[in-house]
């Protein structure tokens, strides 16, 4: 059958390649390429950006991203059996695909882009949250892309937007949502990808504010969240008590009720909290 972009079917790729899934890399392809164009395109205009994807795997998100016309790929995979078939999409589409053989938490990937930069991935799920915190926890603000759209199982999605006062919400929302709009632009079932994971996913786009969205300290911020949320049950009376003597005096000043919980708490709370403390 007849592919977008004329390359063999992901199916036909996977078969050559003997890219048989491994667990342990986070292995669950998506073989649809309509599908892939579409999370493509949740990306928004590619078309000026360089595009980094992380786990390309036998590459049909990366195919995806080229048919709807990205500038440039930057794609890095970590198992070498995934390298021939991104060579194949690398001959049809000459200039516009690096792929890199290596962990993606050891690549500096500025090296190898040039901005604007735009991010979009089916992330493994191994090290999906740890990069999302890289990426948003920069040493300084902007970072280098533009905007984030990831593949995440649906649960870790609906944490990053959750709002207060529901389940999912805590530091995830907090952090993502201090310096980014964030919103689910996809749901997917199980059977979208090969072989089906247990869980639903989610894709998650964060585009970056310019600044910050309230100001604050951000050492103090991820303090006060990390204690508050570990506890998340506690008045927050209780469970900040180890920041100081003062604490009730200092949730009340940021106009927190000390009897309240970190999980009723807006982030503009936190973050004016976060300056009311550094300021001691
Ligand atoms: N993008 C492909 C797709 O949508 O069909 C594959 C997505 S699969 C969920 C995740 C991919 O990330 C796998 O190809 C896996 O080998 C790769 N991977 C796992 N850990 C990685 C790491 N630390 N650095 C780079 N790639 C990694």
């Amino acid at each position: 059958m007849a592919t977008i972009d004329g390359l063999p079917p992901l199916r036909e790729v996977i078969n050559t390649h003997d890219l048989v899934a491994k667990k342990q890399l986070g292995q669950n392809f998506l073989l649809d390429l309509n599908l892939t164009a579409k999370i493509a395109r949740c990306a928004g205009d590619l078309s000026a950006c360089d595009v980094l994807e992380i786990g390309p795997g036998p590459g049909g998100l990366t195919r995806g991203l080229l048919v709807e016309g990205a500038r440039r790929v930057l794609a890095i995979e970590k198992d070498p059996r995934c390298m021939p078939a991104l060579d194949e999409i690398a001959a049809a589409y000459p200039g516009r695909l690096q792929a890199l053989n290596a962990d993606a938490l050891e690549v500096d990937v500025m090296a190898h882009l040039t901005p604007p930069v735009r991010v979009v991935a089916n992330l493994p799920y191994n090290v999906g949250t740890e990069l999302l915190i890289r990426w948003l926890t920069p040493q300084i603000w902007p970072p280098f892309w533009q905007s984030l759209t990831l593949m995440f199982q649906k649960e870790v999605a609906e944490r990053i937007v959750a709002k207060p006062r529901s389940d999912h919400y805590g530091r995830l929302a907090l952090l993502a949502q201090w310096r980014c709009d964030a919103k689910i632009v996809m749901h997917l079932p199980p059977e979208a990808f090969t072989p089906a994971p247990k869980v639903h996913s989610a894709v998650v786009h964060l585009t970056r504010l310019p600044a910050p969205r309230f100001p604050a300290d951000e050492a103090i911020l991820q303090r006060l969240t990390a204690m508050g949320f570990n506890q998340r049950r506690k008045m927050l009376r209780s469970s900040l008590k180890g920041i100081g003597p003062q604490i009730e005096a200092q949730l009340l000043e940021a106009g927190i009720p000390p009897t309240a919980r970190a999980e009723e708490i807006s982030l503009e709370k936190f973050c004016a909290l976060s300056l009311i403390v550094a300021r001691g």
